[in-house]
């Protein structure tokens, strides 16, 4: 069985940066990715917010340098799923992977969060097929075609956006009147000739000929009035949540399921940290998943000793 000082699963802007730190720290670092390194700004078209890159950096190169940076110092990153986190009688931590299993004698969990799905007609269905929670994996395939996005936060505004490059017109679905999206992306959509607003509205189903999609069913929520929406795809931003097959059972979680940290990102666990998404009240932005996964990189490695 491989050992290691500090085991860090999952390889997003927190699980990356922590193993920059534990990397420089020399303590022997170990980083499990069951998909693509980066996390959520793998699929992200353009990153504006991250400070030091004025003209915005591609999401997926980001990430790449991210795991650039970490390798660099020494952190081994392995694409493998973890699929059983354990403490161990001594205090270390087992970790089960398809491969194999590993002991660490510290653990930063950085697991992040999934998009929700809307539980409706048509979406499991023709997921792949008109559906998708990417538009910076799917958007071409839509080109010249009309599309619909679901969701007012930043998430919608900013895919939706995207999605203008392609789509003939980008209709958003909102289920309220205003927007939760941050005031440079409303200002930015306001301002799209291809963007247009459906409020009030909720997707009740989505449509097909078996195939693809063809539209989605809205129904006003203050009218009750249904109508169908004739899209060729319908992107899906409604929010996320945490990743955390890993920690039940075994950490305080809170009433959303992330897990209860303090300001060291230390869990009811000692030895185990989590960071980024995955935590409790996280900023959910790409630059506080890299400080929370600095404190924790910092916090194991006095936990070390
Ligand atoms: P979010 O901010 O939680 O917004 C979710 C949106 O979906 C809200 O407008 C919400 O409506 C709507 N919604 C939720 N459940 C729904 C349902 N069942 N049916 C219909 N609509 C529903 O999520 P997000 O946009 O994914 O963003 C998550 C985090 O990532 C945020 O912190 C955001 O800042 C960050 N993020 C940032 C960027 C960026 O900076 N470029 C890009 C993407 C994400 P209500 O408004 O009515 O609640």
């Amino acid at each position: 069985m491989e050992e290691h000082d500090i085991a860090i699963v999952g390889a997003g802007g927190a699980g990356l940066t922590a193993a920059i730190y534990a990397a420089r720290a020399r303590r022997e670092t170990v980083v499990f990715e069951g998909a693509v390194t980066g996390g959520q700004i793998a699929t992200t078209d353009i990153v504006e917010n991250f400070p030091g890159f004025p003209d915005g950096i591609g999401g997926f190169d980001l990430g790449q340098q991210f795991l650039q940076q970490a390798e660099k110092f020494g952190a081994s990153v392995r694409y493998e799923v973890v699929t059983e986190l354990q403490r161990t009688e001594d205090g270390r931590f087992l970790l089960h992977t398809e491969a194999g299993d590993h002991l660490a004698r510290a653990v930063i969990v950085t697991t992040g969060a999934e998009y929700n799905k809307l539980g409706i007609r048509g979406e499991k269905e023709y997921t792949g097929r008109g559906v998708s929670w990417c538009a910076t994996c799917d958007g071409a395939f839509f080109a010249g075609k009309e599309v619909a996005v679901i969701g007012g936060g930043d998430a919608a505004l900013d895919e939706g956006l995207f999605l203008t490059r392609y789509a003939t017109k980008v209709h958003l679905v909102h289920r309220r009147s205003t927007l939760r999206a941050a005031k440079v992306l409303q200002e930015r959509a306001f301002a799209e000739p291809k963007f247009l607003f459906n409020w009030n509205s909720v997707a009740e189903s989505i449509e097909g000929d078996g195939q693809d999609v063809t539209g989605v069913i809205l129904r006003d929520v203050e009218t009750g009035e249904r109508r169908l929406l004739e899209v060729a795809a319908v992107f899906i931003y409604i929010g996320q949540t945490p990743t955390n097959a890993l920690l039940q059972g075994l950490v305080q979680l809170d009433p959303g399921g992330h897990a209860v940290v303090d300001l060291q990102m230390q869990t009811s666990v000692p030895g185990l940290f989590v960071a980024g998404d995955v935590r409790m009240q996280a900023a959910r932005q790409l630059i506080a998943a890299c400080g929370d996964g600095a404190t924790a990189a910092i916090a194991a490695e006095h936990y070390l000793g």
